[in-house]
C-alpha cells in the first residue's frame, strides 16, 4: 500500500514514479514524494506529468492525487512529479515551528497536553491543554523561547518506532491527528526530536514534514491566543514573509505611538498609565464644571406661576437626559415646585423632575401625547425620548 515518502525524505521536490491508476484527473502511484494532507498540514502543490496537481489526500489506503485536468497517463506509465518548493518548504518550516512552540509550552504551561494544530498559507496555529492562563507575559516568552531555540539551531531529527514504545513515552506529545491513519493500520509511528536525544527540547509522534535544523524556521512571530474550547488556549503565530511584515508593522506603530507621546518605547507604558489618570481627573473636573453650569441654568430659568404652583421651564444645549435629569431633582424644593427641561441628543427629550404636587409622569404624558415618543415615570421624576419637534416648541407648549 503506497504512503506518502514526504515525511521521511522532506528535501525530494521532484521525482520519477510509475502510475498505479488513473481515474479521471484522479492518479495514484506506486511511490510518492507529495504530502497529502493530513492532521493540520495542507496537501502539497506542484505538477504531476507536466499538469498541475490541485489536491493530494489519503483515499482508501493510496495517496490520490488529483490533477487540473484528466491526464495523459495509463496504468504503468512513468511519471515525473515536482513539488512546489516554496509552498513545501514554507509548510515544513511552519510545521516545525509549532514543534518549537509546544516545547516552549514546556517551560512555561502547567498540565499541558496536546490540543491541535493547522497552518494555513498566512498563519499557523497551535491548541494547548492547560491550566496556565496564558497572558500577554506568557506570550513574549514563549515567543523569545521560540526564537531562541531558532537561534540555537537544533537538530531535528525523525525515526519510526513501535507504538506501545511512543505510547508509554510521556514526553512524547501526539499530534493524533495527523497520526489517526498511521495508528489504525501500521505498528509504528513517527518520532520527531528536537535537540539531541538526551536531553530534547521537544519530542512528538507526528506525520509532517519538518526541516532538519530550527535554523532554517527563521523568524517566529506571535499573532495572538483565543480561547477555541473549555481548557483550551489557542496560540497563533506566522512564519517567513508574514511573520517579518507583521513585525515591521507593529514596530511603525510603536515607534510613531513613541513619537506621538514624546517618549521613548521603554517608557511608553509609565507614560500611558500617567496620561490615562491625568484624562481621568479632568474628566472628573470637566464633570464637575458642566454640572455647576447645568444648575445655574436650570435655577436661572424663568418662574411661572399657576393655580400657587411655580414652574421652571426651558431648554438646554449640550447635555443629555440624564445629567439634566440629576441637575432637575436638584432645582426642585426652595421654591420650585416643578421642573420641565427640554433638551436634543439625538432626539429631542423632556425631563421632569416635581415635588409631587403635580405628577411628572403625567406631564411627560401628555408631552408625549400630543408630540410623540416615549417615555414615562413616577411623580416626582420623569423623562421622556424621540419628541418629534424641537426643544423650543416642546416647552412652549408646557407654558401655555
Ligand atoms: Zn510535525
Amino acid at each position: 500500500m503506497p504512503q506518502s515518502l514526504a515525511p521521511s525524505d522532506p528535501t525530494v521536490r521532484e521525482f520519477e514514479a510509475t502510475v498505479a491508476s488513473v481515474d479521471g484527473p484522479d492518479v495514484v502511484l506506486d511511490d510518492t514524494y507529495f504530502y497529502a494532507e493530513s492532521g493540520g498540514q495542507p496537501a502539497d502543490r506542484g505538477t504531476l506529468a507536466g499538469t498541475t496537481v490541485t489536491d493530494v489526500q489519503h483515499r482508501d489506503g493510496d495517496v490520490v492525487h488529483t490533477l487540473e485536468s484528466a491526464p495523459d497517463l495509463s496504468a504503468g506509465d512513468t511519471a515525473v512529479g515536482v513539488v512546489d518548493d516554496a509552498f513545501r518548504t514554507y509548510c515544513m518550516r511552519a510545521h516545525t515551528a509549532s514543534h518549537a512552540l509546544y516545547g516552549a509550552g514546556r517551560e512555561y504551561l502547567d498540565d499541558l497536553g496536546y490540543g491541535g494544530f493547522n497552518i494555513d498559507s498566512e498563519k499557523v496555529r497551535v491548541d494547548f491543554e492547560t491550566s496556565t492562563d496564558i497572558d500577554d507575559e506568557t506570550l513574549v516568552d514563549l515567543e523569545r523561547l521560540v526564537n531562541r531555540v531558532v537561534w540555537d539551531s537544533l537538530s531535528v531529527s525523525w525515526e519510526e518506532v513501535p507504538v506501545e514504545e511512543a505510547r508509554s513515552r510521556e514526553d512524547v506529545a501526539f499530534n493524533v491527528k495527523t497520526e489517526e491513519g498511521v495508528f489504525s493500520d501500521s505498528d509504528t509511528v513517527r518520532i520527531v526530536t528536537i535537540g539531541d536525544s538526551d536531553t530534547p527540547f521537544d519530542v512528538a509522534a507526528c506525520g509532517g514534514t519538518h526541516v532538519s535544523n530550527t535554523g532554517e524556521i527563521g523568524p517566529v512571530h506571535l499573532l495572538g491566543r483565543s480561547n477555541p474550547g473549555e481548557g483550551l488556549t489557542r496560540v497563533e503565530f506566522a512564519v517567513g514573509p508574514t511573520a517579518i511584515d507583521r513585525r515591521a508593522e507593529e514596530r511603525r506603530a510603536t515607534l510613531s505611538t513613541a513619537r506621538e507621546l514624546g517618549t521613548s518605547v521603554s517608557k511608553m507604558p509609565e507614560m500611558a498609565r500617567n496620561l490615562r489618570a491625568k484624562t481621568e481627573s479632568l474628566e472628573a473636573e470637566l464633570s464637575d464644571l458642566k454640572r455647576g453650569v447645568l444648575a445655574a441654568r436650570l435655577a436661572g430659568l424663568d418662574a411661572v406661576e399657576r393655580d400657587g404652583v411655580t414652574w421652571r421651564v426651558g431648554t438646554v444645549d449640550g447635555f443629555g437626559p440624564n445629567d439634566v435629569g440629576d441637575a432637575a431633582k436638584d432645582v426642585v424644593g426652595d421654591g420650585t415646585d416643578v421642573v420641565v427641561v427640554a433638551g436634543q441628543e439625538g432626539s429631542t427629550f423632556v425631563v421632569v423632575a416635581s415635588t409631587g404636587d403635580v405628577a411628572a409622569g403625567d406631564v411627560v404624558t401628555e408631552l408625549t401625547d400630543a408630540f410623540g415618543g416615549g417615555g414615562g415615570g413616577g411623580p416626582t421624576f420623569a423623562q421622556g425620548g424621540g419628541l418629534d419637534a424641537d426643544p423650543s416648541a416642546v416647552v412652549d407648549a408646557v407654558r401655555r
